[in-house]
């Protein structure tokens, strides 16, 4: 793991002297051994869909007689290519940010509305389970970044929150400032996460319950996503986890000297 690698050079110095130049590819060592890994995983995770497909092509041929039996393989073959579709836009999506060292044109953006937009998206799914979102007070509270990124990895965790929670349950989101940084934390009552499981739930394709979260759509890449963005934004990401009874996940990103309030004109127009 602790490995070193260095490219050596030798320059000659005129008849006498001999330089010894060393760089070191520590870091771009790194970096080759992640993608690698990467690419071996992305393999791994879509050959079973891929395989699935195939096959519910070839039975949807072979039931062609038998019109039952055709819907359920048409249904099938519809949920397995969304999860396709899902899992290719996800890896492009975790290719991208892990190329990506720091963001390009960090604009100002609100806090109070990444979290509106994001909960907003999660509504309709957590009505029909009857689960309810809590939005805490508004801060007025500004960061540097990119909107989508932040609402996607706001959106992650509420979606995660709602999915791995219970019909009737309560999922909260809040913000808050605290020593120069803001805080949003979207809490749930679910099945919470077992400790041994709480350091790799940000790994990507890590899922507690394999065969629980496949059933659920889940591809084990939105945590792995969301610890990008929000490193992106030299910022980090907590989870606090009692397994049966809730999860708490908290995003802390640095603040922007600037809120609502003072950027409201103290004087009117001449
Ligand atoms: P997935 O697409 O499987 O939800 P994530 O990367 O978002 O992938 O999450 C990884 C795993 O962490 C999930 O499969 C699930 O086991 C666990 N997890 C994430 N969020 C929660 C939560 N709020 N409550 C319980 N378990 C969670």
């Amino acid at each position: 793991e602790a490995s070193m690698h260095f490219r050596v050079r030798l320059a000659t110095l005129g008849t006498r002297y001999v330089l010894l130049l060393a760089d070191d590819h520590t870091e771009a060592f790194r970096l080759d051994e992640v993608r690698r890994d990467f690419v071996a995983n992305i393999s791994h995770e879509l050959k079973t869909p891929i395989a699935a497909v195939g096959l519910l092509a070839e039975a949807l041929d072979q039931a062609a007689d038998e019109p039952v039996q055709v819907r359920r393989f048409a249904n099938r073959l519809t949920s397995e290519s969304r999860r396709l579709a899902r899992l290719t836009q996800e890896i492009i999506e975790l290719s991208r940010l892990q190329a990506q060292e720091a963001l390009e044109l960090p604009e100002l953006v609100s806090v109070d509305a990444i979290v509106a937009d994001a909960v907003d998206q999660n509504r309709v799914v957590a009505g029909a389970a009857n689960i309810t979102i809590a939005v805490g007070k508004k801060t007025r509270a500004y960061v540097y970044g990119d909107e989508q990124l932040l609402v996607m990895a706001v959106n992650n965790l509420v979606a995660n929150a709602v999915a791995y929670s219970s019909e009737g349950s309560r999922v909260g989101v809040g913000v808050r400032r605290n020593d120069g940084a803001v805080e949003i934390t979207v809490t749930d009552q679910g099945v919470g996460i077992p400790e041994a499981d709480l350091d790799r739930v940000f790994e990507r394709f890590f899922r507690v319950d394999q065969a629980r979260a496949r059933n659920t759509g889940g591809t084990g890449l939105g945590l792995a996503i969301v610890k990008h963005v929000v490193q992106n934004h030299g910022g980090d990401i907590r989870v606090w986890s009692q397994l049966g009874h809730g999860s708490t996940f908290t995003i802390r990103i640095p603040e922007a000297p600037v809120t609502d309030h003072n950027s409201l004109p103290t004087t009117t127009a001449l």
